[in-house]
């Protein structure tokens, strides 16, 4: 048995992609856990990181936090997967590219919010991103050795989510149970309502446009419902590559922590027999106009991407606290980015600044909309 040579670092470990990844690298040991940490799961972050006596950080806690960064900062390891939710990650992600490593990057908003910072600084210092999204994966393996050759289009495929099939007048009671039915993967919660609004969509496809520095008009949406094809690339000369597999993020996790090499592992292959048919439709946006946000806020630039998100995690958690109805997802969000001040995002600061900004202003709509609901009238 050869001895571990890459030094692993797993943040967000409690959660589904940490717990992944983890559960991977017990049949394929190749890589040595140095360090993991959760927010605030302790009990079982240290039963994970006992098979490998990695160091373990608790985020809640500001100094284990600090530790955490300064850790990640000092840069003992090879590689980083960032497993945060939400925009908490992206600090994460900065410390990891400054010290020039290996960013696996599950935490889709570090790049939402800070997409242009984060690839200016990885080419700065030598790292390298590796998306650990299903669809950015997909792309990233099928530019291999494209480097030079023009693209047309990205064509990231989106399941459609637990309401693809819902009428257009069924989305007003629309309840948190029945959004989190996801019909073909299992994520976590935000992720999942994501999903059923196709804001997920969205925030992807400002991800795409930094990871693979495209225009939001040549990044397009295809609803293909087996999420077996996870994205495709049109080239310049009309030629099409798209990589398949089952809907399992193992596989996006296998191949970020092991790139550039492809290692053995456990995992069955595709069974292309199961599928004797596979559907590509236009996305609904009269139905789903979250997705629009996307081309929308890619399009604006700077800090819309971190307003978007940061509206949408706000307007996710009250829709999951049954506070505000599943439409009011998308009102409140398109309302942020139509309401958003001249913000800057040329700092990691500034870029915090306007997630800030959309919090409270979104907050704030939220709490208005419950007042005026419940006939509470503020004089
Ligand atoms: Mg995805």
């Amino acid at each position: 048995m050869t001895q571990p040579s890459r030094r692993l670092v797993i943040l967000g470990a409690t959660g589904t992609v940490g717990v992944q990844a983890l559960e991977l690298l017990k049949t394929s040991p190749a890589l040595e856990v140095v360090a993991l940490s959760a927010h605030t799961r302790q009990s079982e972050l240290i039963d994970l990181a006992a098979p490998s006596g990695g160091r373990t950080f608790l985020t809640d806690d500001p100094q284990q936090n600090q530790g955490l960064l300064e850790f990640l900062r000092q840069g003992e390891y090879h590689i980083c997967l960032n497993a945060v939710v939400g925009a908490a990650g992206l600090p994460y992600s900065e410390a990891v590219l400054k010290a020039g490593k290996d960013l696996a990057l599950a935490n889709k908003e570090s790049m939402v919010l800070a997409g242009e910072l984060l690839t200016k600084l990885a080419e700065k210092t030598g790292s390298t991103i590796l998306p650990v999204d299903s669809e950015h994966s997909a792309i990233h393996q099928c530019l291999r050795g494209e480097q030079g050759n023009a693209i047309r289009n990205l064509y990231l495929t989106a399941s459609g989510g637990a309401l693809r099939d819902l009428q257009t007048d069924e989305f007003a009671n629309v309840t948190p149970q029945q959004a989190l039915a996801h019909p073909n993967w299992d994520m976590g919660p935000r992720i999942t309502i994501d999903s059923a609004t196709m804001m997920n969509k969205a925030l992807e496809i400002i991800e795409a446009c930094h990871l693979f520095a495209l225009p939001a008009e040549q990044v397009q949406v295809l609803v293909h419902r087996q999420s077996v094809v996870h994205s495709m690339v049109e080239f310049a000369d009309g030629s099409m590559l798209a990589q398949l597999g089952p809907p399992d993020m193992t596989y996006p996790i296998h191949y970020a922590l092991y790139y550039p090499n492809r290692p053995s592992s456990n995992l069955p292959g595709f069974d292309a027999k199961l599928f004797a048919k596979l559907t590509f439709e236009e996305p609904d946006t009269q139905r789903f106009p979250a997705l629009t946000l996307g081309w929308r806020a890619a399009k604006l630039g700077g800090a819309a991407g971190a307003v978007l998100n940061a509206a949408d995690e706000i307007a996710v958690e009250a829709f999951l606290q049954q506070q505000i109805r599943f439409l009011d997802i998308y009102a409140l969000c398109a309302n942020a980015l139509e309401q958003m001040p001249d913000l800057q995002a040329n700092t990691i600061a500034q870029v915090q600044a306007a997630d800030q900004w959309a919090r409270q202003f979104t907050s704030r709509s939220i709490e208005k909309q419950i007042q005026a609901a419940s006939g509470v009238s503020k004089s």
